[in-house]
């Protein structure tokens, strides 16, 4: 935990957010400036500041983490089958595009053309 942390001060309740799913290790929520029709966010509830900082101790909980992955596509309104998908992003440090600095993956989806910040191609 990281007290001034907003996606731990999220994963606390302190601060408001369209949570989809939660559990004892992790909390989903909608992107408050979606870059797709479908944008979450994925994130620990322990404070992992960036794939940067991942281990082969972490392997069981970033395992599960991304077991979670698939399951809240499906269920948020990503499309299915191989016509359908999302793209699964984890920015990584400065260079990697990170602005905020607590692990979370973007589950991006629902149908193209996406208007949003992230290239429809890339
Ligand atoms: P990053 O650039 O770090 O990979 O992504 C951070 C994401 O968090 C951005 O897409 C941004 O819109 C989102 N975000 C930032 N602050 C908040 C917030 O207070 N609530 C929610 N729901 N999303 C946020
Ligand atoms: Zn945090």
């Amino acid at each position: 935990m990281s007290e001034n942390c907003i996606f731990c001060k999220i994963a606390r309740g302190e601060i408001p957010a369209k949570k989809v799913y939660e559990d004892d290790d992790f909390v989903v929520f909608h992107d408050i400036n979606p870059a797709a029709p479908v944008h979450l966010l994925l994130i620990p509830r322990r404070h992992v500041v960036s794939m940067q900082d991942v281990t082969a101790e972490d392997a069981g909980w970033l395992g599960r983490m991304m077991t979670l992955v698939p399951r809240l596509a499906a269920e948020n309104g990503c499309n299915p089958g191989p016509d359908g998908g999302f793209r699964l992003m984890a920015n990584s440090g400065v260079e990697g595009g990170q602005e905020v600095p607590h692990l979370h993956f973007h589950i991006l989806g629902g149908s193209r053309p996406w208007k949003g910040r992230v290239a429809p191609n890339a």
